[in-house]
């Protein structure tokens, strides 16, 4: 994905980067190692390709695959009245 200008400014200045990358989901803080984004240096804003996107998601718990009741009912999985008594 080719990305000239800022999406926010405008600016044709941003240039890509390649660092440690953490963020924070609900509390629970979470590091991406050596993720390559753009920075703008007019105004701040990071932007991030398709690929930067994927390994985002692949070590946010935003998008981790449900493994708990709890996550699970985040995900809106329709509960039935059986599945309360499994639980
Ligand atoms: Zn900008």
């Amino acid at each position: 994905m080719l990305i000239r200008t800022c999406p926010t400014c405008g600016s044709d200045k941003i240039k890509k980067v390649q660092r440690d990358w953490t963020d924070e989901f609900e509390g629970q803080f979470y590091t991406v190692p050596n993720l390559e984004f753009w920075v703008c240096p007019n105004c701040g804003e990071r932007i991030y390709d398709r690929e930067a996107m994927r390994k985002i998601e692949a070590h946010s718990p935003a998008f981790a695959k449900p493994r708990t009741p709890r996550a699970r009912a985040k995900a809106r999985v329709p509960v039935t009245a059986g599945a309360r008594a499994a639980a």
